[in-house]
Order: structure tokens, then C-alpha cells, then sequence
């Protein structure tokens, strides 16, 4: 191809027990998928339909590298989540086959410039600047499912400098994850590369310059960090 100047880099993300990467194609992300965190963030609960957003490709960060604290905000914030891999996608995926499409999983945290999403919120304005901004989605490496079994249960949690910050499971998410698949392939054609942010339980708060993160997956995966 004889681009007009060099293509940029392919994002992509380490494998548990493997030397290859699994190639980023879109991040999807879930809004308001457990209870108690649409409570703490004042929003109704909807089992009706999912909220979804989206993150730019490339702004992973992988291999537990720093994150710097992002420009325009004074209330960066933490949100926690297990973070599904597609290695194959399609539209009107139907619930009973979603899971065949999941290459893997991971935890990651969904950074988010609360002040401005405060903002928008208040002004009818999309997320974009308050959710996609340079380095807002740090990822672990992911667990390929292979043969194994697609986790019902597993301890999500997040650590700050060692102290107790978020902690639930995955089986308190509203929407699975094959209902997240099958809604989403519903509004997007779904491909291999796709990664997709679940949502995050209560106990969101403010990271600073200098904390060290530590979000796991029980017995899947972890991640660990530092904001800079
Ligand atoms: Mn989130």
C-alpha cells in the first residue's frame, strides 16, 4: 500500500502464556452494567437496554506501562472492569451463540475525566472527551478460553496503593456478557479485534499523580499500574 505517509501502529494486547498479541480493532464499552454503581452515579437502572460507548483503538495501555494524568480534568476516576476479547464477530449475533465469538478475557480500567462527564451529562453532550481520551484504557493481558470455561463468577477488584478501592463479581453485572454481544451486534458489525469494557460495580473515585493500581480478575487475570 503506498500511503502518504507511514500507517500508524496496530494498539494491541499481550497473551497469558503466549508470545502473540492480540490485535485492537474498536473498544467497546458498557455504561451503568452494575446496580450499585448506576445508584452512586445518580442514574436509573435499565435491565431494558444497555448503554454503550466507545474508546479509540489505540488508546490501550499494555504491559503494565504508566499512565500519564490526562490533560483538562481535576477528577480523573477509576472504574474497574472485566474486559471481553472477540476473535471472530458478525451482526444480530443471537445470545445462545455469543460466546462462541469471545477469544478471551482481561480486566482493565475505563478511565474516566468525571468533571467532564459531569458536564455533559448536564448539557445532553456525548462522552467522548470525558471517556476516549490518550491512555484511558489500561488492559492486562488476556486469558485465552481455549477449551476452558467462560468465567459466570469471579471476583472483580480494584486496589490504590494497596488499599480496597472496588470489589464485587461478574454475576452482578445487568447485562452478561452474550447479552452484551448479542445487543451490541445489533447497533455495530462485531470483528475479530474487538475488545468490550463490561461496566464497573460501586467504589469509582479520584486517582491522583503517583497511585499504583492493581485491578483483578479472580484467577483470570490482573494488571497493575501507576499514574504519572
Ligand atoms: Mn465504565
Amino acid at each position: 500500500m503506498n500511503f502518504v505517509f507511514p500507517a500508524p501502529p496496530t494498539a494491541s494486547v499481550p497473551v497469558l502464556d503466549s508470545e502473540q498479541r492480540f490485535p485492537v480493532h474498536r473498544i467497546y464499552c458498557v455504561g451503568r452494567n452494575y446496580a450499585d454503581h448506576a445508584r452512586e452515579m445518580g442514574a436509573e437502572v435499565n435491565r431494558s437496554q444497555p448503554t454503550f460507548f466507545l474508546k479509540p483503538a489505540d488508546v490501550v495501555v499494555t504491559d503494565g506501562g504508566d499512565v500519564p494524568y490526562p490533560s483538562a480534568t481535576n477528577d480523573l476516576h477509576h472504574e474497574v472492569e472485566m474486559v471481553v476479547a472477540l476473535h471472530s464477530g458478525g451482526r444480530d449475533i443471537p445470545v445462545e451463540s455469543a460466546l462462541h465469538h469471545v477469544y478471551g478475557y482481561g480486566v482493565g480500567l475505563d478511565l474516566t475525566r468525571r468533571d467532564l462527564q459531569a458536564v455533559a451529562k448536564a448539557k445532553s453532550l456525548p462522552w467522548d472527551v470525558a471517556k476516549g481520551f490518550d491512555a484511558s484504557a489500561p488492559v492486562s493481558a488476556l486469558r485465552a478460553v481455549g477449551a476452558g470455561a467462560h468465567p459466570q463468577h469471579a471476583t472483580l477488584s480494584l486496589l490504590v496503593n494497596d488499599e480496597p478501592r472496588q470489589n464485587s463479581d461478574i454475576s452482578e453485572m445487568i447485562f452478561n456478557v452474550a447479552e452484551i454481544i448479542h445487543e451490541l451486534s445489533k447497533l455495530f458489525e462485531l470483528t475479530a479485534g474487538d475488545l468490550i469494557f463490561t461496566g464497573t460495580p460501586a467504589g469509582v473515585a479520584a486517582l491522583a499523580r503517583g497511585d499504583v493500581f492493581e485491578a483483578t480478575l479472580g484467577g483470570v487475570a490482573s494488571l497493575r499500574g501507576r499514574i504519572v
